[in-house]
């Protein structure tokens, strides 16, 4: 099953659900923000949804109010940390597209100048 509200096995559910400490940056009923561990530029925070969805495959017309929100709260985060000039806006999926936790996240990265990807 790629989609149920919590996943045993998910470190991004154990966030959610508390049983992992994070920098905590927004909260809601639909999303979960906070800053990625590793971060890869001044600011790098991850954007996730409070049910499990394995990964942008996983996204249909029953969990995309999940996905929607994210996006429509990005420019408001881009925005309070000051990067809403310009930064990136990352998914990564499956093995190939670098995806290491199966849980479907979006990173939000910026602060500096980023070089091209493509
Ligand atoms: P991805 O490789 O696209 O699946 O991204 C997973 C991201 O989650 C990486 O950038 C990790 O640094 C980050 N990460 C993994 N575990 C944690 C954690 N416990 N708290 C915050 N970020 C994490
Ligand atoms: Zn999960």
């Amino acid at each position: 099953m790629s989609e149920h509200t919590h996943n045993s096995d998910c470190v991004f559910c154990k966030i959610i659900n508390g049983e992992i400490p994070s920098r905590k940056v927004y909260e809601d009923d639909k999303i979960l923000v906070f800053h990625d561990i590793n971060p890869s530029a001044p600011v790098h925070i991850l954007c996730v949804t409070k049910i499990h969805i394995d990964s942008l495959n996983e996204v249909n017309s029953e969990n995309i109010s999940y996905v929607s929100h994210i996006l429509e709260k990005i420019p408001e985060f881009a925005k309070s940390f000051g990067i809403d000039g310009g930064y990136r806006v990352v998914t990564n999926i499956g093995e190939d597209g670098g995806q290491s936790v199966k849980h479907l996240h979006f990173h939000v990265i910026g602060g500096k100048k980023l070089g091209y990807i493509g």
